[in-house]
């Protein structure tokens, strides 16, 4: 068995009761690289990766929980935690009405439709937006893009900015952006925002994964996959949500489906990202073309927004009314 840490601190899975060096290796194997990964995982799927018990497994799961708090909090501890959600605004006065009053800190937002609905353009706008100071619709702080698709342009935040009366070059600074190669990558990505808050002191404010399910479909395909799929995509939303309540950050998601209107009063999404994404994020807003260039977002399954729609525009300045 590994040795502990003398002072007990769990920084490290092999840190975890009853995790020894071979465990340890087994959940690595398996894809339990870090502490995060075994906080969120269901027992049974600790238990199957490392070959152990399910009282040993149990054990090491809470205890990661733990490590990160992830244990109860009082009501009184929750309402300051919500009092303390910013919104980030879109561009468009009638877009922010509909959901609210902007993209909110401490929840995951999905914009889904199909191919140049806008979904891009609206991450690219919010990457500036988050930098805009509180008066202005902002809330001051830095955005991190995770680009699975290559559809990161500077060149267009170039544009948004200057549009705003900000510094394009400054602006293009407190953009982090990665390209993401895999799932696993863009998962390991993800979980270095953490690195990048405690460690350089970066104010991230928003988190955008463009688009959060293409690596993921491409991978995966065919039906024996799609458990497994959805088990991933289940932890790597844990981890989004994780970091949005405990940096107080927005994180912004994007997912292609093809137009349906044939199912559109049903879900359309339900093939994509299925269940488990509709109800990881609390805000879901379908986007689609309008005529002449206008954009139409529809809020949908919101826990306690009225379903609605607005109109926007996309040009060159950027988002804004229509
Ligand atoms: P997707 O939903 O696939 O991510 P995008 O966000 O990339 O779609 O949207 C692309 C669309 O945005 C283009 O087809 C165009 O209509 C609009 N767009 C992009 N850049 C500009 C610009 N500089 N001026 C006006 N419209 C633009
Ligand atoms: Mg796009």
């Amino acid at each position: 068995m590994a040795k502990k840490k003398e002072d007990g601190k769990i920084e490290t899975i092999e840190d975890l009761p009853g995790i020894g060096e071979k465990t340890a290796e087994k959940l690595k194997e398996a894809g339990y690289d870090n502490l995060m990964s075994i906080a969120v995982a269901p027992i049974s799927e600790i238990c199957d990766a490392a070959d152990i018990t399910e009282t040993t497994a149990g054990k090491a799961v809470n205890a990661a929980r733990n490590a990160l708090s992830m244990s109860f909090k009082s009501g009184e501890e929750v309402l300051k935690q919500k009092e303390e959600i910013s919104k980030i605004t879109t561009g468009s006065t009638t877009f922010n009405d509909l959901i609210g009053g902007g993209i909110e800190t401490q929840s995951i937002f999905e914009a889904f439709g199909e191919f140049g609905s806008g979904k891009t353009q609206l991450g690219l706008q919010l990457a500036v937006n988050v930098q805009l100071p509180e008066e202005q619709g902002g809330i001051g702080g830095v955005a991190v893009f995770i680009d699975t698709e290559n559809t990161f342009r500077p060149e267009r935040i170039k544009q948004m900015a200057d549009n705003l009366g900000l510094d394009p070059q400054e602006v293009l600074r407190k953009i982090f952006v990665a390209r993401a190669y895999s799932s696993d990558h863009q998962m390991l990505l993800v979980e270095k925002v953490d690195e990048l808050i405690k460690k350089e002191k970066l104010p991230v404010k928003l988190i955008i994964v463009d688009s959060l399910m293409a690596l993921f479909r491409a991978e995966f395909t065919g039906r024996g996959t799609l458990a497994n799929r959805q088990q991933k995509l289940n932890r790597h939303l844990h981890v989004l949500q994780r970091l949005a309540d405990k940096h107080n950050l927005a994180v912004y998601v994007t997912n292609q489906v093809q137009a349906r209107p044939d199912i559109f009063f049903g879900n359309p999404t339900d093939s994509v990202g299925g269940h488990i994404l509709k109800h990881a994020s609390q805000f879901r807003v379908y986007l689609r073309k309008g005529k002449a260039g206008k954009r139409i977002a529809r809020l949908v399954d919101s826990p306690y927004l009225p379903e609605g729609e607005a109109v926007f525009n996309v040009t060159n300045k950027g988002l804004e009314d229509a």
